[in-house]
């Protein structure tokens, strides 16, 4: 049929929203190809250009080029993480060749670094405002750290390696989830599930049963320890879990990822030395607010020794109660509920009918946004999005003028990806003169029709945390699409949805949000003071797993390119590396392994997993700060939206908070969250 391309031309729906019902699949690899084309065309504009380069027709011809790639990649990427079905998935698989090649012929084009380097060099004389100072050496920063600069023998080695780690990221990823899926235990003695409630026993039946098995199969998390052990009574099938998690890509034969890492650290460390950097981690941390794989190492040090220190006792009190005297990994989840119950006296799974998602959403998460930042939600029920699951709401500034779109996909489906997370379908520059358009997806179960979503403790403090996302990406006004949204370093992005997170137990938050479905009663003041006391419970584990994990990232992307040429035994330099932090408890194995620790060796944090920590140490002055201002205050929303959300990537970032705060953040608030102090 000759229909119409849709994504050939930009969407007229409000806020430039996609027009999702328009739109086939296969739409998109033609409007790839013709962005692609459109791309290339503007940037041989730019480089072949016969005038001197200004910073008009050189940064400001390149943030305009590129308008109808991120439209057709934001508008799929969207789509192919949260409702990735079949077609969906072969065009990704096609697309990312393209994509990588696409970049690097434009990231690797000499005539384009040799004028933004011509710029950089007399950036000083240009009388340039402070946001296009910072795009002309972000620009010229970023080319450099690409190998823009590079002798050609050099690039044509980078871009061998880059295609080579391509493959290998991917062959890991490969190996990991045929392992997890080999490795889900079977069970055929009903009895073994003694804890399991209903719903996790029918899950774990279809599971089985989608395998052709009898009874009972239990799959396995991306993490180490799965959610099960803390009520699974059974012992011995709690440690044959454990020992099956741990074992994931570690245990010889097809699936083993051993020598997989061990190139994949060498490549890393070899591109790392031709871009001129010691290792792999210094010139990932470079380019972070970390600046420096040292300053890391020394954070990571220092909470390292309260955290064994406060995991000894709580291990020592968790075998007391538990009456399990040599208490294992496997043993720990299950013994801190025992613990939980004794000592603070809550039930989190008895707290869902006071959660009920809508309440949640309106009377909790937008509410206290409202209060905040003035901001006011209407649900946009003529506008559609990717899914009938995705519902729109139009965003309104106090005075009643639009701000943008925002996206909530609340429920799991098999096309999801697992976890949750915000995206930007449209960013907002005042360049592109355009307008928000954000997204946040999470994977709650959907109770079926007619029935309330009653939403679990953590996926209440998930909603909060992915909505703090959302206010980044719609607050941030910026002139180039470089610096929109949520467009900051890696380890600062965490922050504002960290921060978020601190007002769903406030006051005027949660007695506004947290009735319960059938009576309407608020959640009994005592049940949220001892919610609110137990942040430091069982932290000492919680940061000791944590922290193994990232020392682990650390201590990999920490090799030189002689030291990675070694031949490395995995499981050798991993429990070497736990010896050198003292993260040696048994009963505390790492977050991730080294052959499952997917996050680093094909997602994107590889020396960056410590970025969650590095950004909670604003989180926790930040809250400081709020309870020293109002709390739930529209004068304290206003500040940090200005001097904080509201820049986006076009600051330092800790710039940006020094002008928020007064001041550098402190580490103390942290330490005195998580019990680490003293
Ligand atoms: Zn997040």
């Amino acid at each position: 049929m000759a229909s119409v391309n849709p994504l050939l031309s930009p969407s007229a729906l409000p806020y430039a929203l996609p027009d999702y019902a328009a739109i086939e699949p296969e739409h998109y690899l033609p409007a790839f190809d013709e962005a692609f084309r459109q791309h290339r065309a503007e940037v041989e504009r730019i480089v072949s250009e016969t005038a001197p380069p200004t910073f008009e027709n050189t940064l400001v011809a390149l943030e305009r080029a590129g308008e109808m790639l991120d439209r057709v990649s934001r508008t799929f990427f969207t789509v192919s993480s949260a409702d990735a079905t079949a077609p969906i998935q072969a065009i990704e698989e096609e697309l990312a060749p393209l994509l990588s090649a696409h970049g690097d012929a434009i990231r690797l084009d000499e005539r384009l670094y040799a004028r933004v380097s011509a710029l950089h060099d007399v950036r000083d004389t240009l009388d340039l405002d402070a946001e296009s100072l910072r795009l002309l050496t972000r620009t010229h920063r970023e080319l450099t750290l690409a190998g823009a600069g590079l002798p050609p023998a050099d690039k044509r080695r980078l871009v061998e390696i880059n295609t080579r780690l391509s493959t290998l990221t991917t062959t890991f990823e490969k190996h990991l989830l045929a392992d997890t899926n080999e490795l889900a235990v079977h069970v055929s003695d009903e009895r073994e599930l003694e804890g399991l409630a209903a719903g996790e026993r029918s899950a774990a039946a279809r599971a089985a049963e989608q395998r052709g098995l009898d009874g009972w199969l239990i799959t396995l998390p991306l993490f180490t320890g799965h959610p099960w052990l803390a009520s699974l009574a059974d012992r011995p099938l709690r440690e044959r879990i454990m020992n099956a998690s741990r074992a994931r890509g570690g245990r010889g034969g097809d699936n083993d990822n051993g020598a997989t890492v061990r190139e994949i650290v060498r490549l890393r460390a070899e591109r790392a030395a031709l871009l001129g950097f010691p290792t792999h981690a210094a010139a990932v941390t470079a380019d972070q607010t970390a600046g420096s794989p040292e300053a890391v190492a020394e954070l990571l040090r220092r909470l390292a020794v309260p955290a064994s220190r406060n995991a000894a006792a709580e291990k020592a009190e968790r075998a007391q109660v538990s009456g399990i005297a040599d208490l294992a990994a496997h043993d720990w989840a299950f013994a801190t509920e025992q613990v939980r119950a004794t000592q603070l006296d809550i039930d989190t799974a008895g707290l869902r009918p006071w959660f009920e998602a809508e309440r949640v959403l309106r009377d909790g998460v937008f509410a206290a946004a409202t209060a905040l930042y003035g901001i006011t939600f209407t649900e946009r029920q003529d506008l559609v999005a990717y899914h009938p699951g995705a519902r729109v709401f139009e965003v309104f500034e106090q005075d009643g003028a639009g701000l943008g779109l925002y996206i909530l996909d609340l429920y799991t489906r098999d096309t999801k990806r697992g976890g949750a997370w915000m995206n930007s379908v449209v960013v907002p520059s005042e360049l592109r003169e355009s307008a928000p358009v954000v997204v946040n997806n999470l994977n709650v179960s959907d109770p079926g029709e007619g029935q309330p979503t009653l939403l679990t403790l953590d996926e209440v403090t998930t909603l909060f945390h992915e909505f703090g996302h959302a206010l980044h990406g719609l607050f941030a006004r910026t002139r180039y699409p470089h610096f929109a949204g949520t467009a900051v370093f890696r380890d600062f992005v965490e922050f504002p949805s960290q921060v978020n997170e601190m007002w769903m137990l406030a006051p005027g938050v949660v007695d506004n949000y947290a009735r319960h479905i059938d009576t309407d009663e608020p959640l009994p003041t005592d049940v949220i003071g001892r919610l609110n006391a137990s942040g430091a419970f069982d932290q000492g584990f919680a940061t000791s797993e944590y922290l193994a994990a990232a020392w682990l990232d650390l201590a990999w992307h920490s090799l030189s390119v002689d030291e990675a040429s070694r031949e490395i035994d995995v499981a050798e330099f991993e429990r070497r590396a736990l010896e050198d932090i003292g993260l040696t408890e048994p009963a505390v194995p790492p977050r991730y392994s080294t052959t499952y620790f997917a996050h680093i060796f094909s997602g994107g944090y590889s020396a960056g997993y410590y970025s969650y920590i590095w950004s909670e140490v604003l989180d926790a002055d930040t809250v400081e700060w709020f309870g020293e201002n109002g709390g739930l205050d529209r004068a304290a929303g206003e500040r940090f939206r200005r001097r904080l959300l509201g820049v986006g990537g076009s600051k330092d970032p800790l710039e940006a908070y020094r002008d928020f705060r007064g001041r550098d953040a402190a580490i103390e608030p942290l330490l005195r969250r998580r019990g680490l102090s003293g």
